[in-house]
């Protein structure tokens, strides 16, 4: 299956990269900034990297002409924010819905048309488990991922004739670069509110994205799959 994930330099991204171009998969994938990581990424696991602003609509159009049509696409680039709602500016506000919701729509838009024309196609995006339950402190990056499920769904309704599953992940607490900044004691704090214990790996979040990208999954459509221990529970 020719695949393209969004933000495969870092973190479950590039552990979704590793893990499908292990699985003998055609992978491409996209970094913003992280070049010689991406690289590096794409050099181990025989796959492409292309420098994409997923924000950009003139960088995604350039890319869809270097990539051309894929049989999946993984929506994962994301950034988060922690800041009171107060001071959230509207810059902070519009860079996080641009992200983490503009750039799955501008990717989709891109991309779909060649999965419509071959009656088929898989459609996974990043969420999170805010998305449903909120996040004191995130606002903007629970109401992006909130609206990134809506789109998901949508999605699922109109291409499901066209045979394309569209789904979400949502992970709970995942020890990538994205959480660095929490200290040792949110993180323990965390890990012990989640009923299996521990923080996630990017693994366990690219286990549920290969899975639902497998025809194991092709009866499932709509779906938000959580990876969170339970957290959400
Ligand atoms: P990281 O911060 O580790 O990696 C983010 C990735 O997104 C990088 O590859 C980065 O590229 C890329 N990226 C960021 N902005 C852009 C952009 N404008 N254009 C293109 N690429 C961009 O994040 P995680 O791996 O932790 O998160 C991946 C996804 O999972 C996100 O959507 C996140 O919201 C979601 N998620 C993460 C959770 C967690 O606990 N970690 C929990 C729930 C959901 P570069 O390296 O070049 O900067």
């Amino acid at each position: 299956m020719k695949v393209l994930v969004t933000g495969g330099s870092r973190g479950i991204g590039e552990s979704v990269v590793r893990r499908l171009s292990a699985a003998g998969h055609d992978v491409s994938f996209t970094y913003l900034k992280s070049e010689d990581r991406a690289e590096s990424v794409a050099k181990d696991t025989n796959s492409r990297c292309y420098k994409c602003d997923i924000t950009s609509e003139s960088d995604i159009k350039k890319l869809k002409t270097l990539v051309k049509d894929v049989d999946a696409l993984v929506l994962n680039a994301g950034i988060s924010s922690f800041d009171q709602v107060q001071d959230v500016t509207s810059e902070k506000w519009r860079l996080v819905l641009d992200t983490n919701l503009t750039g799955a729509f501008l990717t989709v838009r891109e991309f779909v048309s060649g999965m419509i024309s071959s009656k088929r196609g898989k459609i996974v995006a990043l969420s999170s488990m805010w998305a449903r339950h909120g996040s004191s402190c995130e606002s903007h990056y629970s109401a992006s991922k909130g609206g990134l499920e809506a789109f998901v769904k949508s999605l699922a309704k109109e291409l499901g004739p066209s045979g394309i599953n569209v789904n979400a992940v949502a992970p709970g607490f995942i020890g990538t670069d994205m959480n660095a900044s929490l200290s040792e004691e949110a993180v323990a704090e965390i890990v012990s509110e989640t009923p299996l214990q521990r923080a996630g790996t990017p693994g366990d979040v690219a286990a549920a994205v290969e899975f639902l990208l497998s025809d194991d999954a092709s009866f499932i459509t709509g779906a938000v799959l959580p990876v969170d221990g339970g957290y959400a529970l």
